[in-house]
């Protein structure tokens, strides 16, 4: 009886501690990415720098084609430039993700071959269903683009999460770490968790707390001020441009460090009124927020306002972008100086449309 080929089909040696700049480039798979957004630019160049062969493959003519040629990769099409990779990972916005991969990607990948993501949201919800013979990982940043660049270039890294969905050929583990290595992800402590988890909880951060919780925190702040009769600047610097601070701390050493830096009487005012804001009914709506990521309401929701034209998707974002406290903020920013030698925004770690 003939026993399977043990030999992996690369020679991979990373282990959890192995660092990006471990391995020697004959060990290393062939990556392509789809999509140079956010995401895929950072992920291109800083697996470049680690010493991997990586090609892009985007739409001729689309918005990021002349980004990626100027930073000096080859960039194919889609079809074209998945044909001989070793990994391919799928970085174009979620949503275009489902007819991408159907029409394009699953037709053209090689045998064998591993399959990316860095959400797990078209898996996780039944939107792809990935070819039996392939590796199906997950790699995700907890960070946006900019951050995962930015913070590879002066050595360090954005923690990340890594997953493996479908292991075919008993290196999956393996090759996302190597790819979590590649982007600095391993710099920092790389957590395995799952498919169903990554998306769950990515969802419910961006949701609850982040993007969703941390916006209306700030414009309920602001408005209830300015309603009373307070300057609408001197709302700004205390509902928004001081968030940063306290997060600051927060990110530096937890809520530990955020009392050992406030008086004893933001101490006192924060232990007796937070939980008039974030009460009972707070907690439950957050539970809501929750149930409706777990029982795939929002992502129904989301696919079909995506399928329908974004409507009201566009109307809900305009109306935050014209919140008065977003002109006010662009008056005091003005007087920032700081701010314009400042590295560019990031894009916040939701996608939304297709760029
Ligand atoms: P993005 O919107 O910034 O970039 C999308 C890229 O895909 C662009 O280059 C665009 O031209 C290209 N594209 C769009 N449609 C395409 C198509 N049909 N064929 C080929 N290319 C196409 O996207 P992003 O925010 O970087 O998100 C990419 C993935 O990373 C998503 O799965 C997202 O959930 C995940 N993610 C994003 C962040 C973040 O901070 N933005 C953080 C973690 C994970
Ligand atoms: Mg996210």
């Amino acid at each position: 009886m003939s026993l399977p080929d043990p030999t992996p089909r690369f020679s991979l040696s990373l282990s959890h501690t192995t660092k990006d700049t471990a391995m020697t480039s004959t060990t290393k798979p062939k990556i392509t990415i789809v999509g140079y957004g956010s995401q895929g630019r950072a992920h291109a160049l800083n697996l470049r720098d680690s010493g991997f062969d990586v090609t892009i493959g985007l739409r001729p003519g689309g918005p990021t084609e002349i980004k990626a040629k100027a930073d000096g990769f080859t960039v194919k099409t889609p079809a074209e430039a998945v044909k001989d990779a070793q990994i391919v990972a799928v970085l174009t916005p979620d949503m275009v993700q489902p007819q991408l991969y159907g029409e394009v990607i699953e037709p053209n990948i090689a045998q064998g071959a591993c399959l990316l993501f860095a959400h797990g949201f078209n898996v996780h919800y039944g939107q792809i269903t990935p070819r039996e013979d392939l590796d199906v990982v997950l790699v995700a940043p907890k960070g946006p683009g900019a951050l995962v660049r930015r913070e590879y270039e002066i050595g360090r890294g954005v923690p990340s999460v890594y997953a493996v969905y479908q292991d075919k050929s008993g290196h999956a583990e393996q090759l996302a770490l190597t790819y979590c290595a590649g982007i600095g992800g391993a710099r920092q402590n790389a957590i395995k968790t799952t498919f169903k988890e990554e998306t769950e909880t990515d969802l419910f951060g961006e949701q609850a707390v982040l993007c969703g919780g941390a916006t209306k925190l700030v414009q309920a702040g602001w408005e209830t001020l300015v309603e009373a009769g307070y300057q609408p600047e001197v709302a700004y610097y205390e509902c928004l441009h001081e968030l940063k601070l306290i997060v600051d701390l927060f990110y530096e050493g937890g809520i530990t460090r955020m009392h050992e830096f406030i008086s004893e009487t933001a101490q006192y005012g924060a232990l007796t009124r937070g939980n008039y804001v974030v009460d009972d009914n707070t907690r439950a709506q957050m539970k809501k927020v929750l149930t409706e990521i777990q029982d795939g309401t929002f992502a129904r929701q989301w696919i079909a306002e995506y399928a329908a034209g974004n409507a009201n998707y566009k109307a809900m974002k305009q109306a935050d972008l014209d919140h008065p406290i977003e002109e006010i903020g662009k008056k005091l920013r003005a007087n920032m100086k700081w701010l314009s030698t400042a590295p560019a925004p990031v894009k916040p770690a939701i996608t939304s449309e297709a760029a």
